[in-house]
């Protein structure tokens, strides 16, 4: 199918942006690599397309004041080539190797990707592992939200009409944290069933954040807090996914967390 008619503005500056966002029926647009499927299927209707693309404000990614600072429009592929972010936060690149492929991270925003909120993606569990907060922006001016803050369900996050994504702020790097995601997909490159991106300093900090576990990412406190008791990465696992009511899924979570586990414990 072909989309309804709308009316397209590309700006070249986040006020102007938010002029145009503000008051109309109004959409974002970034990578396109959602959006423009769901304007196919007419899944999506707005009166106006406002192309981000052009908002170069956007798109940086950079350290500052020790915090990984991701523009909404730094493109994935930058974020899975970036030494930087291989170093400090290795997390966030073995997340978004599973997103999609080559092509499509090309195209695809960090950001997007964040405001889009599939269930099944895999760069907003990496972020809430690694307590994100996320910075939006209106014409009314600016508001922080953590990671459960802004995920509320499946493709809906706490952000107003009017309101962008416009920066991603993940803390610094936890001194002897090691980190692995890992993902049960149809096929390499395939939205996953199921997923776990972990995070544990050993007896000092501990993070397990889960995808398919509900509707939005899951970080899963009680196994956290057992990881550090000195629990086992078996009982752990068992811990994280006992409150997933879908039986395979729970199977699949638990395996994925113990495989995790075993593998940031080594
Ligand atoms: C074949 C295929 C396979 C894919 N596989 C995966 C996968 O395995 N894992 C995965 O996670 N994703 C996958 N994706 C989705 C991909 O990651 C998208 O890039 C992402 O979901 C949306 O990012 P985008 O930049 O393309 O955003 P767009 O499509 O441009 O926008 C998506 C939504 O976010 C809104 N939006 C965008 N930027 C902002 C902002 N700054 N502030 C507020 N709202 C904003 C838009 O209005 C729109 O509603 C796949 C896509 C395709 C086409």
């Amino acid at each position: 199918m072909k989309p309804a008619p709308f009316r397209y503005e590309a700006p070249r500056s986040l006020p102007d942006a938010l002029a145009l966002l503000d008051g109309e029926d109004a959409r974002a647009l970034a990578g396109g690599q959602s959006l423009v499927p769901m304007l196919n299927f007419r899944l999506a209707w707005p009166e106006l397309i406002v192309d981000l693309n052009r908002v170069s404000e956007l798109a940086h990614l950079q350290v500052r004041d020790g915090a990984l600072r991701i523009g909404a429009l730094a493109r994935q592929a930058t974020l899975h080539r970036s030494d930087v972010v291989a170093a400090g936060w290795p997390l966030l690149t073995a997340a978004v190797a599973h997103v999609g492929h080559a092509a499509i991270r090309t195209r695809g925003t960090v950001g997007g990707s964040v405001a889009h909120a599939d269930p099944a993606a895999e760069l907003p569990v990496a972020l809430t592992a690694l307590d994100a907060r996320f910075h939006l922006r209106s014409r009314d001016g600016e508001r922080t939200l953590s990671a459960a803050e802004l995920f509320q369900g499946a493709l809906t996050t706490a952000l107003a009409p009017g309101e962008l994504l416009r920066e991603i702020e993940v803390p610094a790097p936890v001194p002897g944290a090691r980190t692995a995601f890992l993902e049960q997909a149809r096929t390499h490159g395939d939205f996953a069933v199921a997923g776990v991106a972990a995070l544990v300093a050993p007896g000092a900090h501990a993070a397990i954040a889960l995808l398919g576990a509900a509707a939005v990412p899951v970080r899963a406190v009680a196994a956290e807090r057992a990881l550090l008791d000195g629990a086992s990465a078996g009982e752990v696992a068992r811990l994280a996914a006992a409150d997933v009511p879908d039986h395979y899924r729970r199977a699949l979570l638990t395996t994925l967390t113990e495989r995790a586990l075993e593998r940031v414990m080594a």
